[in-house]
């Protein structure tokens, strides 16, 4: 049984900190027995079924993978037909699970906003929320920005970068915005990373999480509709248009934008947005711990942004993605030596963007010739045959395909694997910063 047990209000009634008891599960939550989420706003004025919300989409999934009844005293009754659909469309996706849990509670309310016009986007500065900006702009969605979600709370160094560049960001200046700040990622302990034999977070949080912790934000706005940009992926993951879609609650709906665009399309997008304007948007695309300004340019993800932008006509510079010299060959060594990873998810994305090759649409920027070589490669579909057969040799190489040697060792070692990983991003930033140095000198 999870249960919880208060809803604190602090910080001048603009957090609210959940405190909840779980005997017979303890082992999956820290020893706080707590998450908060802040925001912005006083937010006092919220029915207590609604301030239960953020709490249920936080804890919800959790019971039911641990088959454990959720019991909360107050519930909105349109969160409550939303959490059972979400749970049947994920137990469709989880199908050697249970999912024997019940929701329990004293008391259901039925809360209807007086005038829920106004909508709200999960703004990121990612292909995907840029992508949904574009498409819902003229709606004037207040842009929700969190700290604690891809940023961890304790990284203040990224905050503060992430703070600076959305203030340098047009969209920030004319609409209105609110920060949420949590730790609803970090109340939990490694064990229910290893009930799914991934990470809790990608795999099945996020979705709900990052929506429904917006309830008494959609209560004090209005707020009908709340955007999250869709991701482009084609297994089990914890934001689907079909659950993101079923999450509602009070006069408020949650809407999956996006997804009939593949990656390649939303860059294509963006770049036929602002081709003709001076001003590109800087686009926040990479998760690198070594990075020091925004985007890398040489990890998979700032490599992978920046051939697509290159290929639709555009200079990724111009979009805030540094490129290294020879961007193709660069690439092409990177898989071959392993340090780009192989996976079904990337030889997807990848073979979209060997079709954009294909197109042969000029490129803007000079390459030199030997980088044309690799180019072409790229247009005849080599890249995606070598990230194929690696697929296909670590299958019959490991036999359990997908789970690498690190989420083994994270799975297995949880404390040690948190130092370690803290240890590398100190490290590599400690690097990053001299050998920048160095170059300058
Ligand atoms: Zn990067």
């Amino acid at each position: 049984m999870i249960r919880l047990e208060k809803i604190l209000l602090s910080n001048n009634n603009k957090r609210l900190t959940y405190h909840f008891q779980c005997p017979g599960v303890e082992s999956y939550f820290k020893r706080k027995r707590s998450f908060f989420i802040e925001y912005e706003e006083d937010i006092s004025t919220c029915p207590a079924s609604i301030l239960t919300v953020p709490f249920l989409a936080n804890m919800a999934p959790i019971a039911w993978f641990l088959d454990a009844d959720l019991y909360v005293p107050t519930i909105d009754s349109t969160f409550l037909k939303s959490i059972n659909t979400i749970k049947a469309l994920f137990l469709h996706h989880h199908p050697n699970r249970n999912f024997q849990s019940n929701i329990i509670y004293d008391k259901i309310e039925t809360i209807y906003s007086e005038n829920p016009l106004k909508t709200a986007l999960l703004f990121s500065g990612g292909v995907d929320a840029f992508t949904s900006f574009i498409r819902h702009a003229k709606e004037s969605p207040r842009l929700i920005l969190y700290h604690g979600a891809d940023i961890p709370l304790r990284d203040t160094l990224q905050w503060k970068s992430c703070q600076s560049y959305f203030q340098r960001l047009d969209p920030i200046a004319t609409l209105p915005c609110s920060i949420v700040k949590t730790d609803f990622r970090e109340f939990y302990t490694y064990h229910l990373h290893a009930l799914v034999s991934a990470d809790w977070w990608a795999l099945v949080q996020h979705g709900l999480a990052l929506t429904a912790s917006l309830a008494p934000l959609a209560h004090l706005h209005g707020l009908g509709k709340i955007y999250i940009a869709s991701s482009d992926t084609d297994f089990a993951w914890g934001s689907t248009p079909e659950t993101d879609s079923a999450i509602r609650w009070a006069s408020t709906q949650v809407i999956n934008d996006g997804s009939e665009l593949s990656r390649a399309e939303k860059v294509g997008l963006i770049v036929e947005t602002y081709r003709d304007l001076p001003a590109k948007p800087l686009l926040r695309v990479c998760y690198s711990d070594a990075k020091e300004s925004l985007n890398c340019g040489v990890c998979e993800k700032c490599l992978r942004t920046a051939v697509t932008l290159a290929l639709h006509g555009a200079n990724p510079m111009d979009y805030g993605i540094p490129l290294p010299d020879k961007p193709f060959q660069y690439l092409f060594e990177a898989f071959q030596h392993g340090r780009f990873a192989s996976n079904p998810s990337n030889l997807r994305l990848w073979k979209q963007i060997e079709n954009l090759a294909a197109q042969a649409k000029p490129l803007n920027f000079i390459i030199p010739e030997s980088d044309r070589y690799y180019l072409r490669k790229l247009a005849q579909k080599e890249l995606s045959q070598f990230i194929q057969l690696s697929i296909e040799r670590k299958r019959t190489e490991k036999g359990t395909p997908y789970i690498n040697f690190k989420t083994k060792v994270a799975l297995q070692f949880p404390l040690a694997f948190s130092v370690y990983l803290g240890l590398r991003r100190r490290l590599s930033r400690h690097l990053t910063h001299h050998s920048n140095r160095n170059r300058l000198q």
